[in-house]
Parts: C-alpha cells; structure tokens; sequence
C-alpha cells in the first residue's frame, strides 16, 4: 500500500518501528513512543505530521547551512541527474560536476588545499584519511609511521575506521574499535576538566599531551593528528585561545601531518568559511561533509595540501567509494557553494548574525541552571549545572537533566539538542535577528520548565 504523509502519524509510527532501524535511537523508545514524523521544511521551520512547526536550532545534524526549501539546489539535481545520473570516477575517468566541484574547493579553502578526495560522507571521508595518511608514509619510506592520535570526546564519524578516530567510549564499548594505531589524548575541555586551572594554561597542558604522547610513543611511529577546530557533537566545546597554536607547534616540530576535521565547522559555520581559519590551524588535510552541500545529497571529501597529494600520485592509492564525486551529488553542492557566496551567506552570518547570536546566547548564562553559555559563529553550546561557582554535574545518571530540557525545546517549538548536561545549537546559517529572538525566547521557557 502507498505510505504517503497524508497518513494519521500513529500510522507512519507503526510502520517505521515495525521496519525502520535507526541510527543512535533505542529501539524500546521507538517502540513506546514512535519516532516525530518531520514532513516539510523551509528555511528554518520543520513541520512534522501533526502540523506543528519547529524553529531548527540544530540545522539537521549541523548540515543545513543554507536553510531548507531551496529549489536551485533540486532543478541543479533534475538538470544533471537528465544529463549524466551517474558516472565513477575510477580508472582514469571523470566528469564535469567533479572537476568543478574539486576546482571549487581548491579555490574555497585555505593554504594550498588543493587536491580533493572525494568520498559521500564525513565517515567516509575520515576512513580515506587513515588510509591516506597510511600511504603518504609508506610512499615516504617512513611506513612505520602509522599512529594517529586524536581525542577523547571527539568526533569523526562511526564507520570502524572513524569512530575508532572518535573519542566516543560508548561507541568503541559496541565492539571491535579503536582499531589498531590510533592513540587518544585528553580534550580541551576547561569548563569540565579545568577546574581551579587558568584556561589559557589549561589550553596548554591538554595541547602538550600531544607532546607527551608522541614522546611516549615515538616520534618515528606518529604519523597525524587529527582534530575538530572546534568539538561538535561533544558538546561544542571552544577550545581556549592557547590550544591550536600550541597544537600547531607540536606538529610542525615533530613532522605530522595536521587533520582538521571540518565537518561540522566548514562553510561558515564558524563565521569564516572555515574552522581552521576562525582558530588560526594551517592543515595539511581537512575533512568536509555536511555543509558543503547544505545536506541536500550526500557529499564528502578529504582536501589535501600539495605536497601530500604529490606524494600520493607517486603511487595508485588503491581506495575509493562507488560514489567518489558522484555527478549529481558534486552538481548540488557546487550549487550550494555558489548560493552561500553569492548571497554573500557566511559573510552575514559571521559579520552580522553571529555578534547578534553571542551577545543573545550569552546571557542565558544568567539563568540559575547554566554554569557557562559559549558561542563561536553560529554554533553554541550552554551547560546546564546545579551550582554554578563549583561547576557541579546533576547527581541524576548523566543527560538525564539534558534530555528533559530537549522534551521542554520540543514542547515550545524549538530543536535544540542535548550532549549529555549540555545543550547545543547549530542553526542554519541564514537564520535572521527575529528568528534568532524567538530561539532564545523558546530555550528560556525550556530552562525554566527544566528548573
Ligand atoms: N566528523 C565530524 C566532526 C562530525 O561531526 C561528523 C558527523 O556529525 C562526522 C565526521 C561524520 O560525518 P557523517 O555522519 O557524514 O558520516
């Protein structure tokens, strides 16, 4: 029978638990409650089956940069999906969508980001790195060169290979992960690690655990570090001012390769086109997914500088995806690229709504359950804490307090969503100054309900 969104919403329910495995959901709750059925979208607004409207704090899942319900982005699909639906892009063949997009991107980033690995996610994307980073130092002669440190809290994706990359132990405890030679090391977390510490010298300490950890390891074993410019799905976490450039320092004295994993704080996010600009990071790769085509089809990639990407033609580097620069995919991000520019999207967010947004989201910090309320461009995050000066965590089982407060966002039309005790936003980057208003209005009666 046709499943249409015509259907009453205890129907659709029904079917999607009956059939529908979830990614990160607990089947018992989908079972009890059923899922929200999301049916239309236009610019920041959800609505859902039943009608009610949402205002999308969360972009997504930190991916609809450009907003939603923009028709370019569809006839650029229809256009090519007409002319060439799909074509790979292996054994010497190519495709106008890809060349354009790569040349894009080459232009987008920074540095001599030159040279584009397509990949349709930003798991994938990571999984190309570890093998990249592999390769580059095998090609090198330098094959034992094969750890990558990264953090604990992070992440990249939950693939094997890029959840292993994660710092996720509920994720690693599902079997199988790290996988070998990826090496973890503390976050920059002064809010809920520092304690009495200064964060600029605790941004120090936890930089120079890389340090330390390439010492204990051996300088000739480590071969990249990677990072998040700014920790997403960790609870977006700012790293204090002295961290980057002590992690820069770190690499570039020790001749590893730098990762900056911009899935979530690329094109715009952060208020420059880049994460790695807004904190001063010179990678050697990044990662991009989600905002590159505002979530409007699956695309992602790793960009490497031209030195990496000179090794890496030494050789075949013998990986790649069914969908590496997939026609129609690379079509609606170049479309995507082209719109956030043109309309001149991120300047705006990052010159004129982002000062809005932190001057707004910061005062939430005076509500009695908020120890500390951060933003960077237009990504945010608040803890929520039973005391304030001593920066306590609820007694309850941790995100207890979070996932009440998400159900008071949801009550009052409002996405918002909850890592653990803190509360996190990501809205697309068009949002406007009323829009950005009615958010706040919306969390303050989410806190006081919380309360
Ligand atoms: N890297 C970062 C920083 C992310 O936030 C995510 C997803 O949230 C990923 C990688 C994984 O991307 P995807 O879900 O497209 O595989």
């Amino acid at each position: 029978s046709l499943i249409t969104n015509h259907m009453p919403t205890s129907e659709l329910q029904a079917l999607d638990a009956a059939h529908h495995l979830h990614p990160f959901t607990h089947g018992h709750d989908l079972a009890k409650k059923g899922a929200r059925v999301i049916t239309r979208a236009k610019g920041v607004t959800l609505t859902d089956s039943d009608g009610n409207e949402f205002l999308d704090a969360m972009a997504g899942l930190w991916c609809v940069n450009l907003g939603y319900g923009r028709h370019e982005l569809a006839e650029a699909a229809a256009r090519q999906m007409k002319e060439l639906p799909y074509y790979n892009t292996f054994f010497q063949t190519t495709h106008v969508p890809a060349i354009a997009l790569a040349d894009r991107l080459a232009e987008l980033t920074p540095y001599d980001l030159n040279n584009v690995f397509f990949a349709s996610s930003g798991s994938e994307a990571n999984d190309t790195n570890i093998r990249l980073v592999r390769t580059y130092w095998q090609e090198k002669g330098h094959p034992q060169k094969n750890i990558i440190i990264t953090r604990k809290n992070a992440y990249h994706g939950s693939s094997m290979g890029s959840a292993s990359l994660g710092g996720m132990a509920y994720m690693h405890a599902q079997g199988g992960m790290p996988i070998p030679d990826i090496h973890h090391i503390d976050q920059p977390h002064w809010w809920a690690e520092g304690g009495d510490m200064d964060p600029n010298e605790f941004g120090l300490q936890r930089a120079r655990a890389l340090e330390e950890a390439i010492l204990e390891l051996g300088e000739d074993r480590v071969g990249a570090f990677i990072g998040e410019p700014i920790q997403g799905a960790g609870g977006v976490i700012i790293p204090p001012e002295t961290y980057w450039p002590e992690i820069q320092r770190i690499c570039d004295k020790y001749n590893i390769l730098l990762i900056a994993d911009e899935v979530i704080c690329g094109f715009g996010r952060t208020g420059k086109w880049f994460g790695s600009e807004t904190m001063g990071i010179r990678p050697h790769i990044m990662t991009v997914a989600k905002g590159i085509s505002s979530g409007y089809a699956p695309v992602g990639g790793s960009i490497v500088c031209d030195e990496v990407a000179e090794v890496l033609n030494n050789c075949e580097f013998s990986h790649g995806y069914t969908y590496s620069g997939h026609p129609v995919t690379c079509a609606v991000a170049l479309e995507n690229l082209r719109i956030l520019d043109e309309e001149g999207i991120v300047e705006q967010a990052g010159s004129e709504t982002a000062p809005y947004l932190k001057e707004k989201w910061e005062s939430l910090a005076d509500h009695p359950l908020v120890g500390e309320a951060k933003v960077i461009g237009l990504m945010g995050s608040i803890a929520l804490t039973p005391d304030k000066a001593s920066r306590a965590k609820f007694a309850s089982v941790a995100g207890t307090v979070g996932l009440m407060c998400r159900e008071h966002c949801f009550a009052n039309s409002l996405i918002m969503r909850h890592v653990g005790d803190r509360m996190v936003i990501s809205p697309p980057l068009i949002i406007t100054k009323d829009e950005v208003d009615q958010l706040i209005v919306r969390a303050s009666r989410a806190l006081d309900l919380t309360h």
